[in-house]
């Protein structure tokens, strides 16, 4: 499997504070990989480090071969990285259609397609997105993600603090994309979850990565040593 993105000795600060001090990671052509660790790990950091919203003191980036470095952040996207940011940040005055086409790029996701995925936004096309649920608003922000067709999709911690028949669309909506050959960087805490629809963990501590493996190789051990479990 080619490596689509590819993170190699990555650090990061915060002013002076160092905060990501070794991360490696690989996502495959296709592939699933959860990104886990602990709270204050260095996920989100990662997350915002790759996408160029934070820069980086050492290491690399590359996505398809090509060196994100030098790049701002919105060409990130542009090069084919679609991001669902942590905390669920929609356009609330804007319709939920208005918010699904603002990023729109041709491609296999359009609004049929997204409507297929979570009916309920199809349903709710002309609502403002602020009147959303919490649920719908989630599924808002990963269809606006879809809608910039990227080749990786990014979701950080997309089912956190959402009701469990929510959380279990929006894993269900991950599996679907998993399964359409799209290659996906999962950020979360629901390791049972994560490893259903994971090919491979890489998992974070102290702001490098520690362990790197298969669901199936997550044993107790390393959840109880880097996950708290
Ligand atoms: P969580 O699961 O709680 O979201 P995380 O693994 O995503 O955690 P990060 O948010 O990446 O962790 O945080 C990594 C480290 O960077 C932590 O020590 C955190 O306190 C620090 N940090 C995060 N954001 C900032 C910031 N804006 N300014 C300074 N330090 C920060």
């Amino acid at each position: 499997m080619s490596a689509l993105l590819e993170v190699s000795g990555l650090t990061a600060f915060y002013g002076a504070s160092q905060a990501l001090f070794g991360v490696d990671l690989t996502v495959g052509d296709g592939e699933c990989v959860a990104l886990m660790g602990r709270n204050g790990m260095g996920k989100t950091t990662t997350v915002l480090t790759i996408m160029r919203m934070l820069r980086h003191s050492g290491g690399s980036i590359r996505f398809r071969g090509r060196d994100l470095g030098p790049l701002p952040s919105h060409k990130v996207a542009q090069a084919g990285i679609g991001l669902v940011p942590e905390g669920r940040r929609c356009f609330g005055p804007l319709t939920v259609e208005e918010n699904l086409v603002a990023a729109a790029r041709p491609g296999e996701w359009d609004l049929g397609a997204v409507e297929k995925l979570f009916p309920r936004l199809g349903e709710r096309l002309s609502q403002k997105a602020g009147l959303l649920s919490g649920g719908e608003q989630q599924m808002l922000v990963i269809g606006r993600a879809l809608m910039t067709n990227p080749q990786l999709l990014i979701l950080d911690e997309a089912t956190e603090g959402l009701a469990p028949v929510v959380r279990h669309e929006i894993w269900a909506a991950i599996g679907v994309l998993k399964t359409s050959g799209l290659s996906i960087l999962v950020v979360d805490k629901s390791i049972g979850e994560l490893a259903t629809v994971s090919d491979r963990c890489v998992v974070l501590e102290k702001g490098a990565t520690v362990w790197t493996g298969t669901p199936a190789q997550l044993s107790p051990d390393v959840t109880a040593r880097y996950l708290g479990v």
